[in-house]
This record gives structure tokens, C-alpha cells and sequence, in this order.
């Protein structure tokens, strides 16, 4: 008899029956712990297969990958249902009450429980990603790769072809995926609801450790501080696009040309540093790419070199597995996805990049970047899996891009790279930072807002009948950019951007160009670094490797501003930091706008 009555038990909980009176915070215990055991083992497997779609596009890995992928969502699902349930038990541990907080609100496209829907939602999915990885754009009417044209895009400056591949890439990579997107909206909108968030919008802010209009908030709080900066980089840039190209091509005042950035979504603008480059301060006088390639170093090289960085501040070595087992070339014979990727296959220590490395100077800080995911992932593989993860998300994309902020002239010296008779002098300090910015505070208004145009889709407050135009507005709006040819809502131009058909959340990446400043000033001074900050390296110091790590190891177990004190000793995310670092040239700026009619 008592059996039969805790099978039924059973029974009704897995149907979600049980009334949360009946149910005990040790209960609430137990299932945590038995989801944790259960997403543990999911993840390996479903990491494999992931790996594999990855780095042999196929339409049989497709159909692994969506299948996998689908009984990962029904998974997250199911357990997000019951912790719902329990988040109302009495006398919950704060440690339970995170955890069902994080499997509550902890997917990132939630399928509704309706027959089929998992399914659909994974196929569209997966078609998205894979779209974008076999996507092609065309130069001089052939086709082109989409690592190959990203490439092209920094280095052309013919303003005709910029425009073909612009437009060829939006049209052939983006314009297909209009319906699956749209689709793959309404879906996910559903299993928000069910899981009591008012859209996916919502239940991405909700990740913060504070209420997702709060968090809203605090993007716009950043972005109003570094908003100024922005402006004079925008200022001067168009000035000097338009010394090059003429007004036909850009004009003197208004919004920039968006292919004349160096770059398809002119989101990081350095690489047309050698436009905007003022006479004599502007000559750096090197580059890492070239660097690299007259010493003959090759892309394994290059992670060596990251790896060194991090092995200098006290992290053991890279495990023999992630020589054999990442993915840093471009394969000749099949379809990848080439964006640049960082995995943990078994929560442990099987950790792999994922690239198509070229030797050029942005690589080599990408590998920077990733390989930070890397090291964050080992330092805290002791958690419980709930909180195998960073303190937030911006935490996670921080790391490595402050790690990479301390390759100075004076570290690349240290590594033999660079002559000691090379390092630029202080007056190419402007230059340096120029450079930096170029890619650093051109990025922020991007990076708030891919997750602006989504929020709204989301909630509606962007309809499908205005996807395009939406899109274009925010670029407008925030960026000041304009695309170079028409456009109209037959395109859907935000499919061109990785994440969008990727669907990974991009808060993160706004928050970790302003944290990374913040990590960058608190490293400097642990180090005890007097000078301007812009030059300070970090490189070998052990103390401040030791507090890093102390951060690094608490992974998603305390909220964020826990976290942040840890190693800063602040729990405010803050953009002074990133004001502090480029203050010289922000007023080298202004000297140069005080007579052009800034704004757009
Ligand atoms: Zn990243």
C-alpha cells in the first residue's frame, strides 16, 4: 500500500499535480538535487553533439543537433515547471531558492509543453544556425565565405565593393530566415508565459539578480555615462570618412555609411584605424598581425601565447585534450560554423576553442577571449551544476577581453615580440587609444542594442511587419549609422548578425565592455600601478591572479555584485573605469570636433 501511494505520488508530480502545500522545502531539496544530476548528464552528451553539428555541418549532424537539442528544451522545461511549483514552499535554503530561481528562469528558448512544439522550436533553431554558417555574400559577383568576407571587410576601401558585400551578405544570409524567425517568436513567447514571464524578453532581463525593468534600467544608466564618449568618436570618424571618400560617398554631417567601418556590422570600427590615424601621434608604428607573421608564428602559436598570459598570473597549464581536441583552422573539405566559440564538454576539464584563426591582430585577441571562458569554466568546475556558470553573463564575456587589455608595447616586449627600440614613445599614447576605442566604445551602442530590437520583438512592441525598419531605426538611433542601400521589410538584415539567428543573448556583451574597464582598473591597482592606466600590463602578476580567481571560482553561486566585490571590492557595475582609461583622448577629441557640427 504505501508503495503504490509514492508511486502515484510520483506520478502526480511529474504530471505537476501536486499542490505546493504538500510539499516540503526538503522536498524542494531533493528535486534540485535530482535535476542537477539529470541536466549534469544531459550536457555531456548534448555538448558532444553540439560540438559535432559545430564542426561538420551536415544534415545529418542538423537533424542530431535539433533532435538533441529538443529533448535538452523539453528537459528544461519539465524542471523549470516544477520549480515554479516549489518556489512558493516555506522555509526554502537561500542556496535552493537560487537554484530553482535558475532553473525557473534559466532557458534561453523556452518551448510552451504543447504536443510538438519542443520539436519545432529546435528544427527552427538549428536551420537558423545553419543558414548562418553555410551562409555566403558575393565580392565582384562570386560568392564568398562568410569568415572570408569579414576579413575583406576590414581591408577593402573601395566604397563599391563594401556596398556589394554588404547587401549581398544581408540579402543572401538574413533575407532567408524571416519566417522561421518570426515562427520561432511565437513559440518561444508561449513557453515564457507558461513559465510566468510576460515574454522571453522579460525572462532574459530577469537574469540579473534584481527585476528585469530594473535591469533595463541599468543598461540605460551605462550607457547615458559613455553616451559622450561615443559622440566624439562618432564625430571625428565621419569627419575623416569624409576627408577620404567625399560627400557622395559620406557626407559631413548626418548618419556614417555602415559598410565604410571596416567591419559588416560596424561593430568594432579598428580595423579602418589607418583612416582615422592623426599624423605623427597616430603612427603606433606596429601591428601585432604582422608581428606574428614575421616571426612565423602560427595560429596554434598564438594560443600558446594566451595560454602563456594566463599561466603567468598563476592558472595551470591547458589540459593535453584541449591541444587535441579544439577546432583553430578552418577545415578545407566541409561547412563549420567558424564564429569563434569556447566549450566545457564534460564540466570538468574538457575544454576546446572552437575558430578559424587567421594571424592578424584580432584574432589574436579573440583567442584572449575565449580562452578566458575557458579558464572561468575550470576555476569554478567544482560547483554544484546549477552554478557552473559566471557570476552573470557579462561576468563570462569580461574575462578574456581584460586580460587582453593588458597587451601593451611593453608586454608584447616581454614576449619577444616586439623590439624594446619599437615600443611607440608616450606621444603615440593618443594613437594607442584611438586604436582601442575604435573597437571598445564604437562597440557599446551595438552591443545594447541587438537586445533592444529583441526585447521589443518580444514583446510586441515591434510587430513582425516592422522587424526591418525597426532594426535600421535603433541603428540609427544609437549607432548613427545608416545602411548603404535601400531597405525594406522584404530584408530582415538583423539575420545577418550571429546572434540573432544564433539566439544568444547579447546584454552580455554591452555589460562586458563596461566591466572589463572596471576589471582592468581593480587589476592595475592590486598591482600597484602609479602611471596612466592605459598603460598598465598585469602580465605575471600572481597576486592579482590569485584574486581573479577568487572571483572566477564562485561562479554562478552568489549573486553577481558578491562577485564583482570579490575581486573589485565594488558591488556596482560602473563606467567610470572606461572613462578613466580613455580620458586623454576624449579631450584630444573634443579639440578636434570644436569646430564640426557633431550629432546625426
Ligand atoms: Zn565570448
Amino acid at each position: 500500500m504505501r508503495t503504490m501511494i509514492s508511486a502515484l505520488a510520483l506520478a502526480a508530480a511529474a504530471a505537476g499535480a501536486v499542490p505546493a502545500s504538500a510539499q516540503s522545502a526538503a522536498d524542494a531539496d531533493a528535486f534540485v538535487a535530482s535535476a542537477e544530476k539529470e541536466l549534469f548528464a544531459y550536457s555531456v552528451d548534448a555538448g558532444r553533439i553540439q560540438w559535432i553539428n559545430n564542426t561538420y555541418i551536415t544534415e545529418d549532424t542538423d537533424a542530431l543537433a535539433a533532435k538533441s537539442g529538443a529533448e535538452g528544451t523539453e528537459l528544461s522545461v519539465r524542471l523549470a515547471l516544477e520549480a515554479a511549483k516549489f518556489e512558493k514552499v516555506a522555509g526554502l535554503s537561500a542556496d535552493t531558492k537560487r537554484k530553482l530561481d535558475i532553473l525557473r528562469g534559466g532557458i534561453v528558448l523556452p518551448a510552451p509543453t504543447t504536443a510538438g512544439a519542443a520539436t519545432e522550436l529546435n528544427e527552427i533553431a538549428t536551420r537558423l544556425n545553419s543558414t548562418y554558417g553555410k551562409g555566403r555574400g558575393t565580392l565582384d559577383g562570386k560568392p564568398i565565405s562568410g569568415s572570408d568576407i569579414e576579413a575583406e571587410m576590414g581591408t577593402n576601401r573601395d566604397p563599391a565593393r563594401l556596398q556589394e558585400m554588404w547587401a549581398s551578405w544581408h540579402d543572401n544570409v538574413g533575407k532567408p530566415m524571416r519566417a522561421d524567425y518570426q515562427r520561432m517568436v511565437e513559440i518561444a513567447n508561449k513557453g515564457a508565459k507558461e513559465l510566468g514571464y510576460p515574454d522571453v524578453g522579460a525572462m532574459w532581463r530577469a537574469q540579473y539578480d534584481m527585476p528585469p525593468a530594473e535591469f533595463a534600467k541599468l543598461t540605460d544608466r551605462l550607457w547615458a555615462q559613455v553616451k559622450p564618449l561615443y559622440d566624439e568618436l562618432h564625430c571625428y570618424t565621419r569627419a575623416k570618412l569624409n576627408e577620404k571618400y567625399g560627400d557622395a560617398v559620406q557626407p559631413e554631417t548626418g548618419p556614417i555609411r555602415a559598410d565604410l567601418l571596416g567591419n559588416m556590422w560596424a561593430q568594432e570600427w579598428g580595423n579602418i584605424y589607418d583612416i582615422v590615424a592623426p599624423k605623427g601621434a597616430g603612427e603606433i608604428g606596429y601591428d601585432i598581425g604582422e608581428l606574428l607573421q614575421k616571426r612565423g608564428d602560427d595560429p596554434l602559436k598564438m594560443v600558446r601565447i594566451g595560454e602563456g598570459f594566463y599561466s603567468s598570473l598563476g592558472f595551470a597549464p591547458l589540459p593535453e585534450s584541449f591541444w587535441q581536441r579544439s577546432m583553430f583552422l578552418k577545415p578545407a573539405d566541409r561547412e563549420v560554423v567558424c564564429h569563434a566559440s569556447a566549450w566545457d564538454i564534460d564540466n570538468k576539464d574538457d575544454l576546446r576553442i572552437k575558430m578559424c584563426i587567421k594571424v592578424n591582430s584580432d584574432d589574436f585577441v579573440t583567442i584572449h577571449h575565449e580562452l578566458g571562458h575557458n579558464y572561468y569554466q575550470r576555476a569554478y568546475n567544482k560547483q554544484p551544476y546549477l552554478y557552473l556558470n559566471g557570476a552573470n553573463d557579462g561576468f563570462h564575456e569580461a574575462i578574456g577581453d581584460f586580460v587582453a587589455l593588458s597587451i601593451t608595447p611593453d608586454y608584447l616586449v616581454s614576449i619577444g615580440l616586439l623590439d624594446k627600440a619599437a615600443v611607440p614613445s608616450e606621444d603615440k599614447d593618443l594613437g594607442l587609444l584611438l586604436r582601442q576605442a575604435m573597437d571598445k566604445v564604437a562597440f557599446l551602442p551595438f552591443g545594447l542594442l541587438i537586445d533592444k530590437w529583441r526585447w521589443g520583438v518580444f514583446s510586441g512592441s515591434i510587430p513582425a511587419s516592422a522587424y526591418n525598419k525597426a532594426w535600421t531605426d535603433l541603428r540609427l538611433q544609437y549607432q548613427g549609422i545608416t545602411p548603404p542601400v535601400e531597405r525594406s521589410e522584404a530584408n530582415f538584415d538583423p539575420g545577418g548578425k550571429y546572434h540573432i539567428p544564433g539566439n544568444t543573448p547579447y546584454a552580455r556583451y554591452f555589460l562586458a565592455r563596461i566591466l572589463q574597464f572596471q576589471f582592468y582598473k581593480a587589476a592595475c591597482e592590486q598591482a600597484g600601478w602609479k602611471g596612466p592606466l592605459h598603460r598598465c600590463s598585469f602580465y605575471g602578476n600572481k597576486e592579482v591572479g590569485a584574486k581573479l580567481n577568487a572571483m572566477l571560482e564562485m561562479g554562478m553561486s552568489k549573486p553577481w555584485p558578491d562577485a564583482l566585490q570579490a575581486f573589485t571590492g565594488k558591488r556596482e557595475i560602473d563606467g567610470s573605469a572606461m572613462l578613466d582609461y580613455f580620458a586623454p583622448l576624449k579631450t584630444w577629441l573634443e579639440g578636434q570636433n570644436k569646430r564640426r557640427q557633431c550629432g546625426w
